[in-house]
């Protein structure tokens, strides 16, 4: 294992998937402290949810799945963080960062969220998002985790014992010789981590240039940009573009689709218009008609010739209407748990190919099926890989959050790994 990552978020820890596999690495993304045996791949991403946990319990689970990294021999570790530096006044960036530096016995390293592609770019130590700075973003208002400063540099010293510095944009400009020599200035002055500045891909890739040698990388999935080239050129990375090759997989396929986003709805009407689907009615479910066992009923006279969608997704007035009959809350379970049961009806009937759409619906089936590792595969639509389950049976997931992928996506999905 090349590089050995966590992640403080799941979809967090998908995006970094993917641009390291795009990068050129073979990758997989573990979900929550792995146990398993390492996987053959030139990363792992392990995913947590510990971005806005109890700093101690962040800490406690971090050290776990840095432990499991470095036993699978990990040359080089990565922490990764919201692009917008999401944390508290009391962490968790720092308390992470501070622990993992503690137990690699080592006393410098970088922390940069910037991610100019989309719009998250560092000058001078403030982070801006799109025109405006972080405090000034949508971020002020966010419920767990409000961005009321935008200087990264005094947010991270709230967050840590250690001296926090800036490498300046001049520096980063001039290339990675330039910034390697301000890291040793730093180092030498105290300074245990540096935030960098970076408003262009051009500066991640000095960036990532510059931290060849560093045990811990900190920041957003834009500083892995860099990180690939450094492993290629010491040849230890194979060619980029087989990196997201993934086995044949031989069976049956479905769709389950539980959002309601706007792009899911006109998603799941483009299919209706030549494939047959069946709709979960929360309303149903509610009076507790066994609607799980008719859509199976349904999908097995199918199966054996085409492929099936099975969906909760309904237009804002059906959806208001269920959810003012049941609650929000009791609604949404209600469709998850039937979804996460047609999933497991599904494979056990034969499927082996499955796309699923919706964020917190793509927990649950993950959740139902026992997935604990996903192998990135090919893109389908910018942000939605294939990926392969580790286990048996290996299943190709697409698994879509709301908002994403053209009208033609499921069709679109299930034909290139056909
Ligand atoms: P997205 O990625 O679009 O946000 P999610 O799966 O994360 O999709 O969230 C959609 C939520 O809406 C889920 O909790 C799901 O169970 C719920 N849901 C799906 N269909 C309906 C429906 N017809 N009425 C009410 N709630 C629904």
């Amino acid at each position: 294992m090349l590089l050995g990552t966590i992640a403080d978020d799941y979809t967090g820890a998908t995006d970094l998937a993917n641009m390291l596999v795009r990068g050129g690495m073979r990758t997989v993304q573990l979900l929550g402290v792995p146990r398993e045996s390492a996987p053959d791949a030139d990363a792992v991403v392990v995913a947590l949810k510990s971005r806005t946990i109890a700093p101690h319990d962040a800490v406690a689970q971090s050290l776990a799945a840095l432990e499991w990294l470095r036993k699978a021999q990990a040359r080089q570790l990565f922490f990764k963080y919201c692009s917008t530096f999401d944390s508290t006044e009391r962490g968790n960036i720092g308390p992470v960062a501070d622990a993992l530096m503690s137990a690699l016995g080592t006393d410098f390293t970088i922390a940069c969220p910037a991610f100019p592609e989309n719009g998250r770019t560092i000058f001078r130590g403030h982070l801006f998002v799109g025109d405006v700075l972080l405090s000034e973003s949508g971020m002020k208002d966010h419920p767990l985790t409000p961005m009321t400063d935008a200087n990264l540099v005094r947010v991270l010293q709230r967050q840590t014992a250690r001296r926090v510095g800036l490498v300046r944009h001049d520096t980063v400009a001039a290339g990675d010789a330039a910034i390697r020599a301000r890291f040793d200035a730093l180092r030498e002055e105290g300074t245990g981590i540096a935030i960098v500045d970076a408003v262009s891909d051009a500066d991640l890739h000095a960036i990532g240039a510059a931290c060849a040698d560093l045990p811990l990388v900190t920041g957003g999935s834009g500083v892995a940009i860099g990180l690939p080239d450094n492993f290629r050129e010491r040849g230890l990375l194979g060619a980029p573009e087989r990196a997201a090759e993934l086995p044949a997989v031989a069976g049956r396929a479905a769709v389950l689709s539980g959002s309601c986003s706007a792009a899911t709805n006109g998603q799941v009407a483009e299919w209706l218009k030549s494939r047959p689907g069946f709709q979960i009615d929360p309303l149903r479910l509610a009076e507790g008609e066994p609607v799980a066992v008719h859509a199976i009923q349904w999908a097995e006279k199918r199966l054996p010739r085409e492929p099936v969608l099975i969906y909760a997704t309904a237009g804002p007035a059906q959806v208001k209407a269920a959810q003012a009959r049941l609650g929000v809350e009791r609604a949404g379970l209600l469709v998850e748990t039937c979804i996460a049961e047609v999933a497991r009806e599904l494979v056990a009937l034969g499927v082996r190919r499955l796309v699923v759409a919706g964020g917190e619906t793509s927990g649950a089936v993950v959740q139902a099926l026992g997935v604990t590792g996903l192998r990135i595969g090919p893109q389908i639509d910018p942000g939605v890989p294939w990926t392969m389950s580790l286990g048996e049976p290996p299943l190709l997931l697409a698994l879509k959050s709301g908002n994403f992928g053209a009208p033609d996506f499921f069709p679109r999905a299930l034909e290139t790994v056909s």
